[in-house]
Order: structure tokens, then C-alpha cells, then sequence
């Protein structure tokens, strides 16, 4: 199983799978978005609300806004008294309290001001609502650890994947007419001393046009894709980063594995 990097910087990585399939590709692509943790508000008190929305339109605000997440310092709520014993926690609380004087004031995404500086939104500039002159806001937001699988505002990102494009011309078909160079939607083709080239076949949406459109027969130009080799790709929301995210979903996947494990090895011992 090989691995060839593509693209790898702030928010975004992009990798060649070679000698892989759609199960393990789409297990991988399960396990980011419904089994990877992160932080996100989950509970909110409000002390004072004088902005023109309710308190539960701020608390839906509030919930959906990324947070930095450094992995392994926060347990999940249900294992609280495990995190007390090893003296680490189970929530955060990040506070708010602002008031417009004479002018409107919109309050952001930075004004939550975290009791962790680990801890703090990926965005400053998330607008939550709007004071008019002379209100105040003030709130305690408290934030834990979640799955995708139980609210998507625990999801790290979007993970998704296609099949390697392969596109083959047959030279000794194709009379260099370009039809297939000015219908293709991506730009893949170039027309190159007479000669179609083949310019970024990982670009390749793999919709046909190419090959319909081509006037000859048999089709000069034909788009397929390897069953063996993906483009994965992964884009992090910024609550951590996407090697992390890889790196956390394959830990999620020995966990369930070796548990799967242990219970086969348990029933063969029962069994003896
Ligand atoms: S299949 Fe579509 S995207 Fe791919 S080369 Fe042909 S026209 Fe372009
Ligand atoms: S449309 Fe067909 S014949 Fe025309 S350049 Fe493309 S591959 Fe060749």
C-alpha cells in the first residue's frame, strides 16, 4: 500500500492510495467524520441577553463555531471522574461580555475569551449577533469533547475520495481536431504541436465529455479510472490539523479492531 502525498498545507492534505479499494477508502472517510473528536460549545449560560436574538439562536451560533482542539487533553463528558483522577478535565469554559455604548457592536468570534489558550476559535471573525446602542451581552459557554456521529459540530472536516483518472488517446484514431480540447470542462486536455497532451489527469471529474464528443470511431480518446488507487482528500475545519485527523481516525480504527480482537480471542477461550 503505498502513500504519494499531493497536497499538503494548512488546512488541507490530499495523498495517492495506491493498492487500495472503495471499502478501506470509505471506512477511512467514515471514521474522520462520525468518530474523530473534537471540542465544540455544547452548553450556555446566559447572564445577560440584550441583543435582538433569543438565547437559543446565539447558543446554536455559539455551537457551530470551530474550536482548537489539542488532542488528548480533555476527556469526554461520560469519563469526568477519569479525568479528575489524572488531574485533567472535561470541559472548557470560554466567556463573553461585551456593551455598545453609542454605536451598534458587532460581537465576534474573538471576543469568547477561553480559560485555555490552547483552546480558542479557529476564526476570529464569526459574527454572532448584533448590540444595538446601550445593550449588553454577557455568557459563560461551556465546550466538550464530541463525535460527528452525534452532532455534526463536532466534525473536524470533510473527508472525500475518487478513483484515479486514466485517460487514454489512441493517436493513430485522433485527427488532432481539438473538439475534445474545448469541451473538456477542466482543462485536462492541450493541444501540443498538433498532438492532444494529457496536462493534470488527477484533475480529471471523469465526465465523459471528452469521448462523447469526439467524431471519431471507434473514439479516439477514452476516461477511465484504476480500481486499485484513490485521491484522497481531507479539509480540516482548523480544529486540528489534517495529519492529526488521519492520524487520530487510524488510532479510532486499531481501538475498534483490537477490541473486536480481544472479544474473538475471549469466545475462542470460553470455547475450549
Ligand atoms: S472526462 Fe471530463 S474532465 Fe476528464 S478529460 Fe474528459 S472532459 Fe475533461
Ligand atoms: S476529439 Fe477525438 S479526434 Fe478530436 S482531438 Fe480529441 S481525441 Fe482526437
Amino acid at each position: 500500500m503505498d502513500v504519494e502525498v499531493l497536497k499538503n498545507e494548512q488546512n488541507v492534505l490530499k495523498f495517492r492510495w495506491h493498492n487500495t479499494n472503495s471499502s478501506l477508502a470509505n471506512a477511512l472517510r467514515r471514521v474522520i467524520i462520525s468518530e474523530v473528536s473534537t471540542l465544540a460549545i455544547e452548553d450556555v449560560i446566559f447572564f445577560e441577553n440584550g441583543s435582538p436574538m433569543s438565547d437559543e439562536q446565539i447558543a446554536h451560533i455559539l455551537a457551530m463555531i470551530p474550536l482548537t482542539s489539542p488532542r488528548g487533553k480533555y476527556f469526554p463528558p461520560d469519563k469526568c471522574e477519569e479525568a479528575e483522577k489524572e488531574r485533567k478535565k472535561c470541559r472548557v469554559v470560554l466567556t463573553l461580555e461585551a456593551r455598545a455604548e453609542k454605536e451598534p457592536l458587532w460581537i465576534t468570534s474573538s471576543m469568547l475569551i477561553s480559560e485555555d489558550e490552547e483552546v480558542k476559535p479557529v476564526n476570529p471573525n464569526i459574527r454572532i449577533t448584533k448590540l444595538p446602542p446601550g445593550r449588553s451581552i454577557k455568557l459563560e459557554a461551556h465546550a466538550v469533547l464530541g463525535k460527528g456521529k452525534t452532532h455534526a459540530k463536532f466534525q473536524p472536516g470533510i473527508a472525500y475520495y475518487k478513483f484515479q483518472p486514466v485517460i487514454k488517446i489512441d493517436y493513430k484514431q485522433c485527427t488532432a481536431c481539438s473538439i475534445c480540447v474545448t469541451s473538456c470542462p477542466r482543462g485536462i486536455l492541450k493541444m501540443e504541436n498538433n498532438k492532444i497532451v494529457v496536462v493534470n489527469p488527477d484533475e480529471c471529474s471523469l465526465c465523459a465529455l471528452c469521448s462523447d464528443k469526439c467524431p471519431t470511431r471507434p473514439k479516439a480518446i477514452e476516461a477511465s479510472y484504476l480500481k486499485d488507487t484513490v485521491i484522497f482528500t481531507i479539509e480540516s475545519n482548523g480544529n486540528m490539523s489534517p495529519i492529526e485527523i488521519v492520524d487520530e481516525a487510524i488510532s479510532v480504527f486499531k481501538e475498534k479492531f483490537n477490541n473486536v480482537k480481544l472479544k474473538v480471542l475471549g469466545a475462542e477461550k470460553v470455547a475450549k
